[in-house]
Formats: structure tokens, sequence, C-alpha cells
């Protein structure tokens, strides 16, 4: 199996990040920026280090990036450069574009033009780093999305002793309890009908805000 190529747009802390990443992870990376010391910079880490325009057709066509799995337009001051190569991404056939947007303005103007996805990073990063000061060191949660997490929480006393069937908690809290760890081993084939122990963590999937409140409700 031939490694995942990808190539990123734009060297900034976001570029340079996701690049890092793909290359630490044995993907093929190509950068282009049209700065000479960002470049310099990215030269040992990725595969390909480009100096160029973005804006330049021409110099884009000549890259031989339309059999790439992915591009990433991580170009986010530049409104016209980063339009334009996400543009010229999907036209050259690269079936994924990820790009990043300033504003929400922005962020409508990429999907019209085709990004298959766009992020906003310093406010994606923000409401996970909230949600994981919120969600406390005290269990271990998995971000799905901004909204829901998969979290381990510890039976309420008030569980003590009756099934999932009966505490029923998928209409209680809108939650899923998708496994149950008895003295630290996780069972996933967890049997509706047996009862809980007040000290069995239970794996469940989520809103945040209702895990939340499930996790500080064991804390009082
Ligand atoms: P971050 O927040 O990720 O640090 P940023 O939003 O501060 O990024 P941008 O202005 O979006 O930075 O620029 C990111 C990179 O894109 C810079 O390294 C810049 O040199 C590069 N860049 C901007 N316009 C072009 C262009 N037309 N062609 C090539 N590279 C460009």
């Amino acid at each position: 199996m031939t490694n995942k190529e990808f190539v990123v747009f734009g060297l900034g802390r976001f570029g340079k990040s996701v690049a890092t990443t793909l290359a630490d992870s044995g993907c093929e990376v190509l950068v282009v920026d049209d700065n000479e010391d960002k470049i310099q910079e990215m030269a040992d880490i990725v595969t390909y280090a480009v100096k160029a325009n973005v804006t330049d057709v021409d110099t884009m066509e000549t890259l031989g990036i339309s059999n790439f799995d992915g591009a990433i337009v991580a170009i986010g001051e530049n409104l016209e450069a980063s339009v334009m190569v996400t543009i010229l991404a999907k036209e050259l056939g690269i079936p994924y574009v990820l790009a990043k947007a300033q504003n929400d303005l922005h962020a409508k103007i990429l999907k019209k033009v085709g990004a298959d996805m766009v992020v906003f990073p310093e406010k994606e990063t923000g409401i996970r780093i909230a949600n994981k000061l919120l969600l406390g060191n005290f269990f271990d949660a998995v971000e799905l999305s901004s909204t829901f997490s998969m979290m381990e929480i510890e039976a309420l006393t008030e569980w003590n002793g009756h099934s999932l069937r009966e505490l029923n908690l998928r209409a209680k809290y809108k939650v899923n309890v998708i496994g149950i760890k008895k003295n630290g081993v996780l069972d996933i084939n967890t049997d509706a009908d047996s009862p809980v122990s007040k000290n069995d963590i239970l794996v469940m999937i989520g809103k945040n805000e209702t895990l939340n409140k499930l996790a500080s409700m064991h804390s009082k």
C-alpha cells in the first residue's frame, strides 16, 4: 500500500502543524508557501517544499497534485488566495479539500466553491479546551465533536443494584451506555438486565453538558 499524499497550502501555525503531523505519520507531504523562510523551515520535515504563490495557476498546475488524497488550504488572511486554491484543488481532482476559514462568510464561500470540510482552528480549539476544563481530570473522555463526547462515568450511588434496562438512561438523560468497566475490565457486550454496582464505570456517549452534569452529580 502506498503512503497517502497530501498537499498543504500555507505554512502559518495551522498549516505547519498539519503538515508536520501528517509527515510524522508517514504520509507524503508537499507544502506550498510564498515565504522563503517558511519553506526552508519545513524542507527537512516534509517530502517536498515548494516556494510559490498559490494564485499562480500555471505553477499550481505543474505541481502534479491531481492524484493526491487530500489538500489542506491553511491560508486564512488572504481570502483571494484561499478561495482560488480551493477551486484549483477541486478542479485538479483532489477528492478531499479541507480549508481553514477566518469567519462565517469565508466559510460559506469556501463551501460554495467546493471545500469538502471547513474548519475554524482557533474557535474549535477554544471549545475543545473549555470542554476539557469542564470535564475535569476525574474521568477519561474522548471528544467526538464540539457537542458530543464519549466519557467514563462512575455509577451513581442510586444506580447500585439496578439494571441498565431499569435505569433507562437513554430516555432519562439521552446518553447511550456502550460498555461497563468492572474492576478495570471493559465489557462492551453489556447485559441490559445485569445489575450495575456502585463501583462500576459506565462508558457513555452523550452531549457534553449532560455528561458534565452526570460527572458533577457523582463528585457531589
Ligand atoms: P495561522 O493562524 O495558522 O498561523 P495565519 O492566518 O496567521 O495562520 P495566514 O495569513 O493565513 O496566516 O497565512 C498562512 C500562510 O500562508 C503564511 O505562511 C503565508 O506566507 C501563506 N500565504 C498567504 N498567501 C499566500 C499565497 N498567495 N501564496 C502562497 N502562500 C501564501
